[in-house]
């Protein structure tokens, strides 16, 4: 008779995490005394002690989440807040089991405090590498392009991300309201990218249906996809991102929090693995949503059914999605076969 394994720890399953954003990542008790520090006046809900409540699925919403994202932001002032967000995150990301780090910011947001889009860019990378050789972690950084500003922008972004390539940059991505303007304006900006060697992986399928996914692959070139659950509406869809490999970057509890979809069973998560589209779960704004990476495996073990195996697979695919070199990637592949057997 089988007994059946007593489920495993998924803090000790080892992962990347691919879906992060810089001031997203903030522990609350560091937004507090930041706040006090500079003497910021957070609004309410940045201080109550619980993740807000948002709805960001109609446009007003999605400005109350994009303001809140503002006011903490507006916390991070020196080179020595970015150092220890950074070294937060990394520590944070350790406890949850994760090997490698793909941290994404825009860097146009921090660049009026800390001396300009250059010198705020080095600020975070010389953080990057400080906390990764502190938490041993693997860590590199997404440049991430906002869609509300100017297609311009973007590019001037794109020639900055591309120049730090192989020091510390791996990609290119582009986030906010996907309900406005088209993914093709950005065309340039990520072709850039692209022929600068980073990997492009802007945000899609989240607030707008399977067509902003079919544009990300179609215009952009995208490599990974920001979200990508709205491609379920899709079966067609979901056979091109299987076939070609294209790694979703899944984040159920930032789904939830902002009314993408009412309850953790219906993020479709099960329709993605069952169709082959390899996945990596990420957190996406612990800060805003109260949840961190484990928890989404946890999601996907207690709402979607997935057993020990199947959660191994889901980290195997996060693990073979990220920009980690091969030996990273070998190493964190054997870890997860490890924690399976044990
Ligand atoms: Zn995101």
């Amino acid at each position: 008779m089988e007994h059946p394994h007593p489920p495993r720890d998924l803090r000790l399953l080892p992962k990347a995490h691919l879906h992060l954003h810089f001031t997203g990542s903030m522990r609350p008790a560091t937004l507090l005394e930041l706040a006090g520090e500079h003497g910021v006046h957070l609004p309410d809900a940045l201080t109550g002690g619980e993740p807000p409540k948002l709805r960001a699925t109609d446009e007003r919403g999605w400005f109350r989440f994009q303001r809140l994202y503002d006011a903490a932001r507006s916390c991070l002032r020196t080179p020595e807040d970015i150092r220890r967000l950074v070294r937060e995150a990394a520590e944070e990301d350790v406890r949850d089991g994760s090997g490698w780090l793909e941290i994404q910011v825009d860097p146009t947001s921090y660049a009026p405090r800390l001396g300009g889009l250059i010198p705020a860019l080095e600020i975070i990378l010389d953080a990057v590498d400080s906390a990764s050789r502190e938490t041993g972690l693997g860590m590199r950084v997404i440049v991430a392009a906002n869609r509300m500003k100017h297609p311009l922008d973007a590019r001037t972004l794109a020639r900055l991300a591309v120049r730090y390539a192989g020091s510390g940059v791996i990609g290119f991505g582009l986030s906010n309201d996907e309900r406005r303007g088209m993914a093709r304006d950005f065309d340039r900006a990520f072709a850039i990218a692209r022929e600068g060697g980073l990997l492009a992986a802007p945000h899609g399928g989240e607030l707008t249906g399977p067509a902003s996914v079919r544009d990300c692959l179609d215009d952009l070139g995208a490599a990974r996809i920001g979200h990508g659950v709205r491609a379920a509406e899709d079966p067609r869809l979901l056979r091109r991102l299987a076939e070609r490999g294209v790694t979703c970057e899944v984040c159920p509890a930032s789904n939830v929090a902002l009314g993408v979809y009412e309850k953790p069973e219906q993020v479709p998560l099960r329709t993605l693995y069952e169709a082959g589209v390899p996945m990596a779960l990420g957190a996406d704004d612990p800060l805003l949503f109260g949840s961190r990476l484990a928890a989404q495996y946890e999601i996907a073990r207690t709402h979607h059914g997935f057993t020990d195996a199947e959660l191994a697979e889901l980290a195997r695919q996060s693990i073979r999605g990220s920009a980690a070199p091969p030996d990273v990637q070998a190493k964190l592949l054997a870890g997860v076969d490890e924690w399976l057997e044990c």
